[in-house]
């Protein structure tokens, strides 16, 4: 391929943007551009913290002036058709550009359920949108009573920002308990206490049926068990669909989790263009079946990839693990690979360890806080495949430990004997380091 590779990316949050640095690092002459819809782009994680932390849409954005530092040229456009003959893409202003290579990071947009009531003004979604933002931040300053209706991560984060604004939030969840389909249910029952002690109501079990409004504004929501709980805003939070629009109306394969569809080199059913992120299908790193999983984590680690293999088809997709970290309060929960549920279901004979320790040494040292770990290993190749973490501000890095042990199949041995380096300011003691206390733990059961 030529010096002057054309690179065409769609998409500048958290894979687009990714992928085009990353490609500029493996070529400095190739032009790539950057193609997005909106003005400025939402730094998609920080989202939640906007409302109760930052307190201003403006210092939650994309840095783009790291494009311009990369000679990275961008577009504010939307991009309305792709012609994979020409090997071209129009936009809603008129233009056409062509490519070499295309890269699709279209994202995904909040899932908008069949409720009665959900089109009443004042509902709201974690949409990654400034201006939308901005309004939902302005209409936060006239309302005292929230409830959100989803007790997933996006649900519980949001929770805790309205609470620090001191709304009267309540959750309303599906399923037996908030973050169920993350965590196992010792961990969210850790997770429910913090909310409800931070004075979140959190009714679990129960379904919105239908959001109650007057004159075309919302007022309330009634659950299935009757109940009504008053509201000025509600904000929904159950989850994501790809955006794929494009990628359908240019005849691209379409994954069983509606992602499109991409080999082990993020290549779509077309070998000139490729997908990262949530709009990508994602297929699991332990079963190799597609999983429903997005995460930006996942976005940027694939943009790096496809970022090399826009000029040859050299990184490969492991699959999904799956890292994670959420924060309630003083509280943190991360989670990497399989819990010990979602393990057994994919038909694993598990053997878990556990441990807890004071996440400094000695345990009197200032802030220092109990960390628990959990780690979950195949008893037949005595592999760790999982392992989830409840503590202070050290667990989501603990977690990414547990998700490097899991990608390079380390065994209960070996993770009982990883090499770590310790500090009382910093880390649990040395002598009681959970993740090796875990996998002894794990040995003694197995
Ligand atoms: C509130 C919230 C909190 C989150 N917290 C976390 C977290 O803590 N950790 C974590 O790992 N993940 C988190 N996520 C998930 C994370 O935000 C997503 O996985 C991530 O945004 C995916 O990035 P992406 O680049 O694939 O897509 P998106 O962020 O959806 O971006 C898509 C981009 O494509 C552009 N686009 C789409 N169609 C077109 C078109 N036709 N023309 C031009 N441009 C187009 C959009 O304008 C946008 O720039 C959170 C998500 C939300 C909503």
């Amino acid at each position: 391929m030529s010096e002057k590779t054309k690179i065409l990316i769609i998409g500048s949050s958290a894979a687009g943007f990714t992928c085009a640095l990353t490609a500029r690092k493996y070529n400095k002459d190739a032009e790539i551009t950057l193609i997005r819809k909106e003005k400025k782009t939402p730094v998609p994680c920080g989202i939640p913290y906007v409302f109760g932390t930052i307190h201003d849409v403006e210092k939650n954005l994309m840095p783009d002036q790291a494009l311009a530092n990369n000679n990275i040229k961008l577009v504010i456009d939307e991009v309305k058709a792709i012609n994979r003959e020409r090997k071209t893409v129009s936009l809603l202003s008129g233009q056409e550009m062509d490519y070499d290579k295309l890269v699709l990071c279209t994202g995904s947009n909040p899932i908008k359920p069949p409720i009665p009531g959900i089109d009443l003004e004042n509902v709201f979604f974690a949409k990654k949108d400034v201006e939308y933002l901005r309004q939902l931040l302005l209409k936060l300053e006239t309302v005292k009573d929230v409830v959100i209706i989803g007790g997933g991560f996006i649900g519980v984060e949001f929770a805790d920002e309205f609470r620090k604004r001191g709304l009267n939030v309540t959750i309303v969840e599906l399923l037996p308990h908030c973050l169920q389909l993350a965590f196992d249910e010792e961990y969210c029952v850790m997770a429910e206490e913090k909310l409800r002690e931070r004075g979140v109501h959190v009714i679990t079990n129960n379904k919105a049926e239908e959001i109650i409004g007057k004159n075309g504004k919302v007022e309330g929501v009634r659950l299935a068990s009757g109940e009504e709980l008053k509201a000025d805003i509600v904000f929904i939070g159950i989850g994501v669909r790809p955006e794929t629009t494009l990628a359908q109306e240019a005849g691209l394969k379409i994954g069983e989790m509606r992602g499109i569809w991409v080999n082990e080199y993020m290549q779509t059913s077309d070998e000139d263009i490729f997908a990262a992120g949530d709009c990508a299908e994602k297929f699991s790193f332990f079963t190799n079946k597609p999983t429903g999983l997005r995460l930006a984590s996942i976005a940027a680690r694939e943009a790096r990839i496809v970022g090399v293999n826009v000029y040859g088809l050299r990184r490969k997709n492991v699959g999904v693990i799956g890292s994670f970290a959420t924060i309630i309060g003083d509280l943190g929960l991360g989670v990497a690979g399989l819990t010990e549920k979602a393990a057994k279901d994919a038909g694993f004979d598990v053997v878990i360890g556990t441990a807890t320790a004071p996440d400094k040494h000695p345990g009197t040292m200032p802030n220092c806080k109990t960390l628990k770990v959990k780690l979950v290993f195949d008893r037949n190749t005595k592999a760790i495949i999982g392992g989830e973490v409840a503590g202070g501000s050290t667990t989501a890095e603990l977690t990414n430990i547990i998700s490097t042990m899991i990608e390079r199949k380390m065994t209960m041995d070996e993770v009982a004997t990883f090499q770590y380096g310790t500090h009382p300011a910093f880390t649990c003691s040395p002598v009681t380091y959970p993740i090796a206390f875990a996998a002894e733990d794990a040995i003694q059961k197995a």
